[in-house]
């Protein structure tokens, strides 16, 4: 069993669409081992989004994740951290398959509804950054 760490954005949230976007999850065999909602800090969104402290975007993504409330979940599952990224689609919606959350849900390269883990290693960086362990079942 793989955990990953997933965001529902705030634009996402703000469309109120964050039980349809659960059931996806849910409805591709994941399993919620955790859940919060919270709105962050700038300094926290620029924490979180550390790696991408030298892309050109940095401001403005890490402004747009403190625009409103976001949901993060820890999502548990074989295989999860590619079967989330597989549900989500790509970064840009445009290039997003049918039916994954991004083409239906997202505004744009950066209002993209969603967030997952890329790897084991952010995983685990991730879950950590939200969570404390006793908050996992
Ligand atoms: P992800 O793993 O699919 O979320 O994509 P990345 O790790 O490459 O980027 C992190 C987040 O930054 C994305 O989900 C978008 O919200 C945002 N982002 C990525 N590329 C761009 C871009 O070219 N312009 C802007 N404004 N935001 C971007």
């Amino acid at each position: 069993m793989e955990q990953t760490l997933s965001i529902i954005k705030p634009d996402a949230v703000q469309k109120n669409v964050i039980g349809e976007i659960i059931s996806r999850f849910e409805q591709n065999g994941l399993r919620i081992a955790a859940m919060k909602r919270i709105q962050l800090s700038k300094r926290e969104a620029e924490g979180f989004y550390y790696v991408h402290k030298d892309r050109p975007f940095f401001d403005s993504l890490t402004t747009f994740m403190t625009e409103g409330p976001i949901v993060v979940m820890v999502l548990e599952g074989e295989d999860a951290i590619a079967k989330n990224r597989a549900i989500m689609g790509a970064t840009n919606p445009e290039n997003a398959e049918p039916g994954t959350i991004r083409k239906d849900f997202a505004e744009s390269i950066e209002r993209n509804a969603v967030h997952g883990s890329d790897s084991a290693e952010s995983a685990a960086f991730e879950i950590l950054f939200f969570f404390a362990g006793m908050e996992i079942r």
